[in-house]
């Protein structure tokens, strides 16, 4: 089998590989959709321009040469346009449509007739290059923002690994040293660029089949401990939370409260104004819990209409103290609903973890009984829980 041959067969395999990973992720799995059809069409492209540096398709050789520049042009638009859409950043339509056409133009329609191949080679270079490293710049904040900093580290390193390649082949051609009439004969040099532009694709692929796959884990991870009515933190989540508190209190000493929030006669306001009023309630009171907290601690729905506020290195006077400031900031908040303002108080129970020997579910259990106080006593008010009994 001749070298040819094994080179094909390699461009094949690997554009195949990346290409079934966008048709699939963008159509099957709907991941990441409208930026995976754009990388669908750069592997495809990409694929399509080393092919026909391989195989003779009945074209003259320089238009071959000529096509594949103009098709690297439109594979790296493509990459572009994917990476904008993946962080819905504006398209600019029509400077991308007007750079390909501009490029295409160039290559068939003067550089082929007037016989200037090598011109042709380096502006399609040069050009991609230029785009890459645009792409780089403009994706790197948005990519450090929803990444770790080390992905728009890899992103930054992999295009510009990409931008030096295409650079490399610009700078070469422009020596003089690649000439066209040599890439249908020259094995090795076909090889070379053959290898490195798919291993370069392959490896762009993967990092952006990276970053979908770390989109979708960040989404899941958020969605099971949220709540998606108020965006609050869910049971679960402040659940674990408090477990990791107990184990500080145990280890280290250092206590915390807990507070149980309750919205009052809230039945009320679903029997008259409807569930949908009862939702914005809700999320209205949700707002003013999370506005009102420290940025150190956490704010859960808890169940129905009930919240749940942990306290981290808080005493008792400091949480009682933190409970009056939501109870007031709730009482003086109107919710507008539908021409119509309503008017919502909070009953809270606060207890605080002072002893390490203490169960969670009892600490739980006492901040409970302090909100059911606060109820018995009338409504909007907030209750200490009695200290712990002495085992
Ligand atoms: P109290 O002052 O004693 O707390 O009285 P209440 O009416 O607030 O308490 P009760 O437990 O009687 O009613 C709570 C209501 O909350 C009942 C339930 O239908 C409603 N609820 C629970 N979850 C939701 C929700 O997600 N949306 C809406 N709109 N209502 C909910
Ligand atoms: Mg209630
Ligand atoms: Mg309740």
């Amino acid at each position: 089998m001749e070298l040819r041959h094994l080179l094909l067969a390699y461009v094949l395999l690997t554009n195949t590989f990346t290409s079934s990973m966008w048709l699939i992720g963008g159509t099957w799995m709907g991941m990441s959709r409208k930026a995976a059809s754009h990388w669908l069409r750069a592997s495809l492209v990409n694929g399509l321009a080393l092919i026909l540096l391989l195989v003779d398709i009945g074209l003259p050789r320089d238009a071959s040469v000529m096509l594949a520049a103009s098709l690297i042009v439109v594979s790296t638009v493509s990459l572009q346009r994917g990476l904008r859409a993946f962080f819905r950043q504006p398209q600019e339509a029509g400077k991308q449509i007007r750079l390909t056409l501009g490029a295409v133009a160039f290559n068939l329609l003067l550089c082929l007739p007037l016989g200037l191949i090598t011109l042709g080679i380096v502006m399609s270079c040069a050009l991609a290059c230029f785009l890459l490293l645009r792409v780089a710049r403009d994706t790197r904040a948005a990519l450090s923002r929803e990444f770790r900093p080390g992905t728009a580290a890899a992103s930054d390193t992999m295009l510009g690994i990409t931008a030096l390649y295409f650079a490399s082949i610009a700078t070469v051609a422009l020596l003089g040293r690649l000439q066209p009439r040599w890439l249908p004969s020259d094995d090795v040099l076909l090889g070379v660029l053959v290898c490195a532009s798919s291993g370069l694709s392959i490896s762009v692929s993967f990092l952006l089949g990276y970053i979908v796959v770390m989109r979708l884990v960040y989404r899941l991870q958020h969605l099971s401990q949220h709540d998606s009515l108020t965006g609050l933190l869910n049971r679960r989540a402040i659940e674990q939370s408090l477990d990791r508190e107990v184990q500080r209190l145990q280890r280290f000493g250092e206590s915390f409260c807990v507070m149980l929030v309750d919205i009052d006669h809230f039945k009320r306001i679903n029997d008259h104004l409807g569930h949908a009023a009862g939702d914005e309630v809700l999320r209205s009171v949700a707002q003013v819990l999370r506005a009102q907290a420290r940025e150190v601690d956490r704010v859960a729905r808890y169940g129905g209409e009930e919240f749940c506020v942990l306290l981290p290195h808080t005493d008792a006077e400091g949480a009682l103290q933190a409970g009056e400031r939501l109870r007031t900031a709730v009482n003086q908040t109107d919710i507008l609903w539908q021409d119509e303002l309503i008017g919502v108080t909070v009953s809270t129970g606060v207890a605080c973890a002072i002893d390490p020997s203490e169960p969670l579910h009892e600490l739980l259990r006492r901040a409970d009984d302090a909100l059911y106080q606060a109820k018995a006593d009338g409504r909007n008010r907030v209750v200490a829980a009695s200290p712990r009994r002495a085992a």
